[in-house]
């Protein structure tokens, strides 16, 4: 939106939720506040990365300057840093998208979302994504120079912000292509004028940046520094990844993920491999330590970065991790493949596949390593990415086994809603004679833990899982089976207990079933096309009835997920099944008066236990409370 125009320059509003960023960065990030130069050299190499990878195309960018580098400089007299680069550089309608929105789509309801509490936690912020924005950290005003690789030189553009609620805009000119970006630091901040200390700065932040960070030199004279008039490479310029393992900390690893990451936190855990065969290349894969808030948007950006012989290729290379994976971050450096590959060469690449392969055979083993060894720190990455790795379930059929593996579950054995039972602790607590893993599905963990369903498996000391996720539901159409043992709904078909149940117990029942014939052949006749059968049921101690989908129909829950979304279900009855045992139910052999009453709130409360929605609910309260009503007389 503009707001005033003056010759060529224009002063336009920032999208709200950049003011909101603008706002929490500056009062949550103030005690990390070095961090600026982080962000902005990492933007520096993005964009020298860029034009490397366009001018694979189009030499003629290079402008005969191809010696891409980062300059840190400052000028002590004017109180202002500038972080300069001779990367690709931006037209003007880019810095207004770049500096001026949030394209990322999901930002709002991230926002909204935020409370008072946690506007001020750093991790939180950081989790969003720092980037450009937080150079406002330490300065009350700054200046973007850029020019655009291949425009002409009065195509430069200069935007100007004091991080308020606008930025001003204009055509300038700018000699060299590339980046220039000055910070007017705030009061206080006089402390990073000074070579030795934004040195200190960019060693412990940027070490790892490939492209050469370069300063003035400066030397120690007579009790202060002096500089001498030659550059100088602070950081050691090299691409990590294809160092030895040996020769890296765990600080490098850290803080090279920040860079690709674009995260503000600490991994999680990371895997850095050379691998030679079919395909030979090198990647550095880390998984983050938070889902970053648009892990929902399929379409987000996918986080694996192509290099070729150390040559950055492209950003978001999404054939190199499978969909499920997309949380996932990092290097991948291929030997094998030409230096022109472009997006649609990668979909049919052979060495793509392999590499995709392996490197989500390396994340599966590194989750299954962690599993195993640090269950604490896998329980944490299970919160943050669990609902997207069980997509893998139906996503990965070569994997199936493996990701079954790392599934984590809700149980009626744990005490909380967390997921953390897995199909191997499961199947090692089965009771004597149990042959089926016993799961019930439903819309929230609550109705999951107390369905009718549950009851007779509660009696017998049967563990049952609670899924309670609407990925579970799909997942389940694909995870039929693990280690031999296949999975079954407790509210699906006709419960059969196999060697579960003892002799006395089966014989009880067939009896029990002949003498309710009459009452569930009546209770038929007055639900009509409601049911497809009324039954006696083993599966309830304390409910008088519950609901249960045929062998092949979708579960209740599937079918109330699936027209929430909106799709067609086809109209599948229910079986009603009654408890013999219960006093309602027995009470009703004897009904006479309002026996199509009972019969109906019989089957309503059933669908409501089971976390359905009753049709008619005001027709329901009208039949409780008469029924109420005549208890009293
Ligand atoms: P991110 O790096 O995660 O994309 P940033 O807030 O750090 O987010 O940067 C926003 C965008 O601004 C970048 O994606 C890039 O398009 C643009 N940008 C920032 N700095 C530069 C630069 N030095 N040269 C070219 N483009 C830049
Ligand atoms: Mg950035």
């Amino acid at each position: 939106m503009t707001t005033s125009t003056t010759a060529n320059r224009e002063t336009m509003g920032f999208q709200t939720e950049v003011k909101q960023l603008l706002q929490l960065m500056i009062h949550s990030l103030y005690s990390n506040r070095e961090i600026f130069l982080r962000e902005l050299v990492s933007n520096a190499s993005d964009a020298c990365d860029k034009l490397r990878f366009e001018a694979l195309h189009n030499e003629a960018l290079y402008e005969d300057d191809s010696d891409l580098a980062i300059r840190v400089s400052f000028d002590k007299d004017a109180r202002t840093l500038t972080i300069a680069d001779n990367g690709i550089g931006m037209n003007r309608d880019e810095v207004i998208a770049n500096l001026g929105t949030i394209a990322k789509s999901g930002t709002r309801e991230f926002f909204g979302k935020l409370s008072g509490d946690q506007q001020k936690d750093a991790n939180l912020i950081g989790q969003f994504g720092v980037g450009f924005y937080s150079a406002f950290i330490v300065a009350d005003k700054v200046s973007v120079l850029t020019r655009r690789a291949g425009e002409q030189a009065d195509q430069g553009v200069r935007w100007e912000s004091d991080g308020g609620g606008e930025f001003a805009i204009e055509m300038v000119e700018k000699a060299a292509r590339g980046t220039e970006i000055t910070l007017h630091l705030r009061e206080g901040q006089d402390d990073l004028l000074a070579g030795y200390k934004l040195r200190e700065i960019v060693k412990k932040y940027s070490n790892h940046i490939v492209q050469p960070i370069l300063m003035t030199k400066e030397e120690w004279k007579d009790g202060g520094y002096v500089t001498i008039d030659e550059d100088e490479t602070v950081n050691q310029a090299t691409a990590l990844w294809a160092k030895p393992k040996s020769e890296i900390t765990d600080e490098q690893y850290q803080e090279f993920y920040k860079h690709v990451g674009h995260d503000y936190d600490d991994p999680l855990a990371w895997s850095h491999a050379r691998v030679e065969g079919k395909a030979e290349y090198t990647q550095l894969l880390y998984i983050p330590k938070h889902a970053p808030f648009d892990l929902w948007d399929r379409n987000a950006r996918h986080g694996i970065k192509l290099y070729v012989r150390r040559v950055f290729i492209m950003d978001d290379a999404e054939q190199l991790m499978p969909l499920y994976l997309r949380f996932v971050r990092g290097v991948v450096d291929s030997a094998d493949l030409p230096l022109n590959v472009s997006r649609e060469i990668l979909q049919e690449s052979k060495d793509i596949e392999a590499i995709r392969k392996g490197c989500t055979g390396k994340v599966l083993g590194l989750l299954a390593d962690m599993a195993e060894k640090e269950p604490e720190k896998y329980a944490t990455f299970w919160k943050e990415f669990g609902q997207v790795l069980k997509e893998g379930a139906g996503e990965d059929f070569a994997n199936k086994d493996k990701i079954a593996g790392l599934l984590r579950f809700a149980s009626t054995k744990a005490d909380s809603n967390e997921e953390t039972v897995s199909l191997k602790d499961y199947i090692a607590r089965m009771k004597d004679g149990q042959d089926k893993i016993y799961y019930v599905t439903a819309e929230t963990f609550n109705a999951a833990k107390h369905s009718p369903h549950l009851e007779v498996f509660r009696k017998k000391g049967i563990e049952v899982l609670l899924l309670s996720e609407r990925v579970d539901e799909w997942m389940l159409g694909y995870l039929t089976e693990f280690e031999g043992k296949p999975l079954a709904s407790v509210a699906k078909g006709d419960l059969d207990l196999g060697a579960l149940a003892d002799a006395a117990e089966k014989q009880e029942q067939e009896k029990q079933a002949d003498e309710f014939k009459p009452l569930t052949e009546k209770i038929k006749n007055s639900l009509g096309d409601k049911v497809r059968e009324v039954r006696v049921t083993h599966r309830l101690t304390d409910s008088p009835a519950c609901l249960v989908a045929d062998e092949h129909d979708p579960s209740g829950n599937l079918a109330r997920l699936l027209k929430a979304a909106g799709q067609k279900v086809p109209v599948s009855q229910p079986i009603l099944e009654i408890n013999p045992s219960h006093p309602v139910v027995t009470r009703l052999k004897g009904e006479e008066q309002r026996f199509d009453d009972w019969a109906a709130v019989l089957f309503d409360q059933a669908l409501l236990a089971e976390g359905g929605q009753l049709d008619d609910p005001a027709t329901f309260v009208k039949r409780i409370n008469q029924l109420m009503l005549d208890m009293g007389s």
